[in-house]
């Protein structure tokens, strides 16, 4: 590529006209949007347009001299040739949360300079951050400048997707229930109104869904709720007449998508405001004058505790989900051992195909509403960049020896999904199948741990990487993340990772997380073995306390032959055994159509005891 006419290079210039005009040193664009989503709407994807690094995390810095991408492990490789002659530099960070960005403008920006941001996408507590780092170096910050309001002229315009409502049985309790739980907990902290502005919280306390962001079933919103009513600020014609009465019953009223902030300043000085923190932006705090209450949202306590009726769909959601992957697999290993592959004429099977008949396979299953994220299928190297995506202009034909990572997932109307798996193709190293049955032997620890209530899900992450740890190995991404029901697939508030706790990270009974170790050989291979897991109640002597331990929900048989025999331990045998009888069981009955057989007999093949 000419660099000098790299598109990236010309827009890059013309934000540093921007600066220039506007008197800044600097400006700072990070992944977020009015409702700090971690998927962004097209129209928020400024990083991505200004600097072609199209990973889904990672902040852009641009100075009058200087453009850079803080992005963590999971991108490097990606960022790197994506980067590549557009004039923008990778920073390297640890982990997708450090603030490196801020250290380093304060590092980089003159005393007595300025840097922009645009406040009404910045989280209130990473703007504070920001501002004390940049107060200490002596640098002012200015939270009223949009970028891509200036430079960005084809911009997208704010989605537009119907909302629709997630109905009973699979949503099993009542929005007025959820309203009046919640407003329970805004009273309790001594407060009149309450603000939301994430969209899974939205989605979850009123009971509908939307389609404004890819994979993700929510509509961007901000909430209003008072002892009077509430009101839902939601783009014009999205939610139909019908809907609208039935919120209406509920003491819903709807106002215009762009009239939040304005409520806000609204609200008596009487008022007392509870908002979260880290949910709403720095601009919609800005706008309140009234006393505010900092807080987590209610909601993201409540929602991330599943009732037994969400957990019993979500079964039935993961059954259908493994039985939509026994098809898949099936069909995919019959097509690899067909004597015509590799012949002139056949129709290579790549990364692509994987994602299209494993998609086609899950479509077919009742309750499927779409993909919970873009399929990751990475075939050797491809497998040791964790976010790794396929494309028509680069995948891998999967042929000859090695292993294919999948890591993919599903949203049906009972719940949402989320499966790494990893198979043999041809021969496998002895290399392979060590770092395989290290990477299954973290799985197995941390699934059969149990752990008093309320302990703090980051303490349970050295569980799953103990077995990598011992022989000098790690993996550079957390090891689970909370899961929403038919929601999105990844929240909040319980994280297994290296993040430093907070009291709300604690377990709780009915939370779902994922457990999902790996290990990533850059250049060669990459192994990564999840499940999907409930907190549920466990049976120990009397006098300790009350205990968790998992239900492992996600049924799908893990690959065998990558298994390292002699690293195993009996009783790491005996529970994958006993998993393999429960996959057995629970999936055989969802194949039994005439067109199924060979996926029964797949399933019944990968499901033999150890
Ligand atoms: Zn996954
Ligand atoms: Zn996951």
């Amino acid at each position: 590529m000419d660099t000098r006419t790299s598109p990236f290079r010309l827009r890059i210039e013309r934000v540093r006209d921007a600066l220039k005009q506007h008197g800044l040193a600097a400006v700072l664009v990070p992944s977020s949007d009015p409702h700090l989503s971690e998927y962004l709407p097209e129209r928020w994807q400024g990083r991505q347009w200004l600097s072609g690094f199209t990973g889904s995390m990672g902040t852009l810095v641009v100075t009058l001299d200087a453009a850079c991408v803080f992005a963590d492990s999971r991108y490097w490789v990606q960022a790197e040739a994506e980067l590549a002659g557009t004039g923008t530099t990778l920073v390297k960070i640890a982990t997708g949360n450090s603030t490196e960005h801020v250290q380093w403008l304060a590092a980089n920006v003159a005393r007595g300079a300025a840097v922009g941001v645009d406040g009404s996408v910045l989280g209130l507590g990473a703007a504070l951050g920001l501002r004390s780092a940049l107060d200490a170096a002596g640098v002012l910050l200015r939270t009223d400048f949009d970028a891509l309001a200036e430079v960005w002229p084809e911009r997208p315009a704010l989605p537009a997707a119907e909302v629709y409502e997630h109905l009973a049985p699979h949503a099993p309790v009542a929005r007025a229930a959820k309203l009046a739980r919640v407003l329970e907990a805004v009273a309790r902290h001594g407060a009149t109104h309450h603000f939301i502005s994430t969209v899974d919280d939205i989605a979850w306390l009123f009971n509908l869904r939307g389609a404004d962001v890819s994979y993700n079933p929510v509509f961007l919103a901000h909430a209003l709720l008072d002892m009077n009513g509430t009101t839902l600020f939601v783009g014009a014609g999205k939610i139909g007449v019908a809907l609208q009465a039935a919120l209406a019953k509920d003491g819903i009223r709807l106002a215009p998508y762009a009239d939040a902030g304005a409520a806000l300043a609204a609200l008596a000085a009487s008022a007392t405001l509870l908002i979260d923190p880290k949910r709403v932006t720095f601009g919609m705090r800005q706008r309140a004058a009234c006393r505010v209450i900092e807080a987590i949202n209610p909601s993201t306590l409540f929602k991330s505790r599943k009732p037994e009726a969400e957990a019993a769909h979500l079964r039935n959601a993961m059954a259908q989900d493994g039985a939509a992957m026994c098809e898949f697999y099936a069909w995919f290993e019959a097509a690899l051992a067909e004597p015509s592959r590799g012949q002139p004429g056949a129709q290579a099977i790549t990364e692509l195909t994987v994602d299209e008949k494993l998609s086609a396979a899950r479509a077919r299953r009742p309750g499927f509403q779409g993909l919970s994220f873009g399929t990751i299928a990475a075939f050797n190297a491809n497998g040791a960049m964790p976010h790794y995506h396929a494309t028509p202009d680069s995948h891998a034909v999967i042929e000859g020896n090695g292993l294919l990572l999948v890591d993919s997932g599903g949203q049906y109307l009972g719940g949402t999904t989320d499966i790494t798996r990893v198979w043999p193709i041809g021969t496998v190293s002895d290399a392979q199948k060590r770092d395989y049955t290290l990477v299954l032997k973290g799985t197995l620890a941390l699934s059969r741990t149990r752990f008093p209530r309320g302990t703090l899900s980051p303490m349970l992450d050295a569980i799953a990487r103990a077995p990598l740890w011992e022989q000098g190995l790690d993996y550079g991404h957390g090891t689970g993340h909370g899961v929403g029901y038919f929601l999105n697939v990844h929240e909040g508030p319980q994280s297994i990772s290296k993040a430093i706790p907070d009291a709300h990270m604690a377990m709780e009974p009915g939370m779902v997380t994922s457990i999902e170790p790996g290990l990533y050989r850059p250049g060669r291979w990459g192994i990564r073995i999840e499940n999907l897991v409930l907190n549920v109640a466990a049976t120990v002597a009397d006098g300790f306390g009350e205990f968790l331990e998992f239900e492992t929900l996600t049924l799908c048989p893990i690959d065998t032959r990558c298994i390292e025999r002699s690293l195993l331990r009996v009783d790491e045998c005996e529970w994958l055994n006993a998993y393999h009888a429960t996959v057995r069981q629970r999936l055989a009955p969802l194949l039994t159509a005439p067109e199924q057989a060979s996926a029964l007999a797949w399933l019944m093949v990968r499901t033999e005891p150890l």
